[in-house]
């Protein structure tokens, strides 16, 4: 049987930041993924490397300080996946929130991100509305403009793990992890591929699947914490109009929630949306009333685009949000990673949920810290904060 110090369950960007974070270490690691790298959540994402300007009113400081940091890391070190993008926030009569509210936001946005040039911030000059994409200009008092940026989402997680590849990293893929017995030295794993059950042996099991890790905690035996969690679908849709001042931060006309409309390959993105999901993960798709809902925002802004319907998306996606379990709404639960264990003092299990894409180098720091107890002293290979990500083939 094959010995590991770290196998991680999810090749999404959780799982793909831990399998660097674990071989950069020093560590021998397996990632086990049933279809292809990021195949869940990381190619279902708003793609948005962002501090998350939203949390600053929910107090979320330490989520954005990170956020921010996390942003200056990989314009440095993954320049061809992640770009710095211009961001518009139209504020007409009826917005909620007034220039000044934005001003004092963005304020202290540039504080927790260390007043780099990134974070400048200002108005953009009513002589220039009209570059705006056709912004709709009735009732408009000013348009803020700020930068945060965007990534392929997707891109970036098989860059992560080829990144750990180059570091002796290993993948079985297609493979689905079936169950993992827990003793007093680690775990047993085993997983399915190409039909045949394979065995192996790790210090430490990660719990990466995203929306399955339920599913995957319930498969260890003898029984371990399943995280209370509800999942919260999010849906985009693509446009064939093409943007190109930026990304546009706007209030939903429907309820005033924020929605990003944004460049895409020469189309347009839209999302995304919050919907409660009690169903099989496998199953996620856009519904048509959250299709109406982004349109409803492209028509409300864009007027040259107000005869648009639901024929006129040619992609559509969603993904689900892993919250933990609350009653207060979606928008306003917690962003942060979550992690549990299945024991306090030298983990064998450990199922990381939530997060950010954003995040993931951070998060990746965080598991390596709580599960180092349960792994011997070893020779670090690199830093993931100088390891250059490169755009996959
Ligand atoms: C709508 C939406 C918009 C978002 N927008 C942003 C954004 O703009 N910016 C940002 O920073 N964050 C954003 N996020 C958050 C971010 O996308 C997620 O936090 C992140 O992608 C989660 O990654 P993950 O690796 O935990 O899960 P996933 O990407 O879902 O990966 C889990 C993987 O586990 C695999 N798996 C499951 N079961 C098994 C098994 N039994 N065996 C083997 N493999 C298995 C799956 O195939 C999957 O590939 C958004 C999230 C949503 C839902």
């Amino acid at each position: 049987m094959k010995e590991y110090d770290v196998v991680i369950i999810g090749g999404g960007i959780h799982g793909a930041g831990v399998l660097q974070a674990a071989v950069a270490a020093g560590y021998k690691a397996l990632l086990i993924e049933r279809q292809a790298l990021a195949s869940g959540t990381s190619s279902k994402s708003s793609k948005l490397i962002h501090g998350g300007l939203r949390y600053l009113e929910s107090g979320q400081f330490a989520l954005v300080r990170e956020s921010l940091q996390e942003r200056a890391v990989l314009l440095r070190i993954a320049s061809e996946l992640v770009e710095l993008k211009p961001f518009y926030i139209p504020v007409y009569r009826d917005t909620r929130r007034r220039p000044w509210q934005l001003k004092i936001g963005l304020m202290a946005y540039a504080l927790l991100g260390g007043f780099v040039a990134s974070t400048r911030f200002g108005s953009v000059p009513t002589a220039e509305w009209s570059k705006l994409d056709g912004l709709k200009t009735q009732d408009l008092d000013a348009v803020i403009r700020y930068h945060d940026a965007q990534t392929n989402d997707a891109q970036l997680t098989r860059a992560v793990v080829k990144s750990a590849m180059s570091l002796g990293a290993e993948l079985a893929m297609p493979a689905r992890f079936i169950r993992a017995v827990l003793s007093d030295v680690g775990v047993v794993v085993t997983y399915n591929a190409s039909g045949a059950e394979v065995q192996v042996k790790a210090r430490v099991l990660i719990n990466a699947a995203g929306p399955w890790a339920m599913q995957a905690a319930r498969a260890v035996e003898p029984a371990t914490p399943v995280p209370d969690v509800e999942l919260v679908q999010g849906a985009h849709i693509v446009l064939p109009y093409p943007l190109t001042a930026g990304i546009f931060y706007v209030e939903s006309p429907t309820d005033g929630r924020a929605v990003f409309v944004m460049p895409w390959h020469g189309a347009t993105l839209v999302g995304t949306t919050e919907t409660p999901y009690r169903g099989d993960p496998d199953q996620v798709q856009p519904l048509p009333e959250e299709e109406e809902y982004l349109l409803a925002v492209v028509r409300h802004y864009f007027p040259r685009l107000n005869t648009l319907t639901r024929d006129d998306i040619t992609e559509r996606f969603a993904g689900l949000r892993v919250l933990p379990a609350a009653t207060q709404s979606a928008f306003d639960r917690s962003r942060e990673t979550l992690f549990t264990t299945d024991r306090d003092a030298r983990p064998r299990v450990l199922c990381i949920y939530g997060g950010k894409l954003t995040g993931w180098r951070a998060a990746a720091a965080q598991v390596m810290q709580r599960i180092s107890p349960s792994l011997p002293a070893a020779v670090k290979r690199a830093e993931t904060d100088l390891l250059i990500l490169r755009r996959p083939a």
